[in-house]
């Protein structure tokens, strides 16, 4: 059988699935399982950790969602039993609606939960994960991180202290942090360096994978034997409409497909997390996993043609290449990541909520001429449009 076919049978099947469970409303994950065996999304051992994990994570939903469960069992059922949450995501409901799916079906022994502390101060994060605990009703948590670590100096000797204490008394197996800022390569470097470091989650996409220094960085990391995670595979120009559509679907595969193959296809990558928030976006994504071949000729002609289209609209979080271009206390790096949470998550609460969290002068973007700065920006992100569109979306 091709793997065109292949592709084609499994789109069938899950789309009948997908009917099904929407069908059902709340289909309970007991019932998922009972039904019949399907195929199984393959797994990779993720570095010194030596457990496999499947290639498709689960991500966790960042605002409140009813139907979390559904897809939960779904992905289950496939073979996905990795889930990844944060004690933010959906104001702390993420981890509820996990905690709540596992004990329902009883698999907690079945399943990986991975989730994160926004504090990483050693005591504010030992309390956080204590919450953490009680919100996923569990005794345990497989993976723990630091979500969104911009400064290494944060991975001091006495978090360390505090993740062994965990590690000892049963209730933590492996830890790590998550990164998507502009210093991602520099803090796999770090990471390589740091024995008690046992996965990282950062930003690796099909736009990425070229840059010499973040390789350079995957090479140390992966030599240490660190679990390496790919997340924001899809880039952010997925979200803007017009952008997206001329590539969407060609022949028997989407270009969201193709951009997962293209993270699979790097030996050094475990896994990629996916958000996930339709059955439909779950469905494609585990036929693109069951159908994980080498990206064809077409396939990566096609990548490289939508990476040159939407190039201005990804922004990396490099702000010191752009920032000394503005004569004024913005953040660039900053305020494009909440215009992310925006645009690509859908999550204009936590987007404001962040925004108004940088000191009063970095808010205000009104009266500056980003032109240089976007001149500068090696991928011509446009600031000008950004900017404009931040200083109107971002204040509640
Ligand atoms: S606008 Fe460009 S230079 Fe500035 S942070 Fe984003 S990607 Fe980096």
């Amino acid at each position: 059988m091709s793997d065109t076919d292949l592709s084609r049978r499994e789109l069938i099947t899950l789309s009948a699935t997908a009917g099904a469970s929407l069908a059902l409303g709340t289909l309970l994950p007991e019932e998922a399982l009972a039904k019949k065996k399907v195929p199984q999304v393959p797994r990779r051992v993720l570095g010194k950790t030596k457990k496999k994990v499947p290639i498709l994570l689960m991500g966790g939903s960042m605002n409140f969602d009813p139907v979390f469960d559904v897809r939960l069992a779904e992905a289950y059922r496939y073979g996905v039993n990795y889930i990844d949450t944060a004690d933010c995501y959906a104001g702390g409901r993420s981890e509820v609606a996990v905690g709540n799916f596992h004990t329902r079906a009883k698999i907690r022994e079945k399943l990986w939960i991975t989730s994160k502390s926004d504090d990483h101060d050693p005591e504010g994060f030992a309390r956080i994960f204590a919450k953490s605990l009680e919100k996923l009703r569990t005794s345990y948590i497989d993976l723990y991180f630091l979500h969104k670590l911009i400064n290494p100096m944060f991975l001091t000797p006495a978090l360390e202290k505090r993740v062994a204490k965990l590690k000892a008394a049963g209730k933590l197996r492996f830890f790590g942090f998550s990164c998507h800022g502009g210093n991602v390569a520099e803090l796999l470097t770090h990471a390589s360096k740091l024995p008690w470091i046992d996965a990282v989650m950062f930003r690796y996409n099909f736009r990425t994978y070229g840059e010499k220094a973040l390789n350079k960085a995957m090479d140390a990391a992966h030599k240490a034997g660190i679990g390496l995670i790919a997340m924001k595979t899809q880039g952010a120009a997925a979200s803007f409409k017009g952008r997206w559509e001329p590539f969407h679907k060609k022949d028997n595969y989407t270009v969201h497909q193709a951009v997962l193959k293209a993270v699979w296809a790097d030996p050094r990558i475990t896994a990629a997390v996916s958000a996930m928030d339709s059955l439909k976006k779950l469905r494609e994504n585990i036929a693109a996993a069951l159908n994980r071949t080498k990206l064809s000729q077409r396939e990566t002609d096609e990548l490289e043609r939508y990476a040159k289209a939407t190039r201005s609209l990804a922004c990396d979080g490099c702000d010191h290449l752009c920032g000394s271009h503005v004569d004024g206390p913005v953040r660039i790096g900053d305020t494009m990541r909440y215009l992310m949470y925006h645009d690509v998550y859908g999550d204009t609460q936590e987007a404001r909520r962040r925004f108004a969290m940088m000191p009063a002068r970095a808010q205000s973007l009104e009266g500056y001429d980003f032109s240089a700065a976007s001149a500068a920006c090696p991928h011509q992100v446009d600031l000008v449009w950004h900017m404009e569109r931040a200083s109107r979306v971002l204040r509640g």
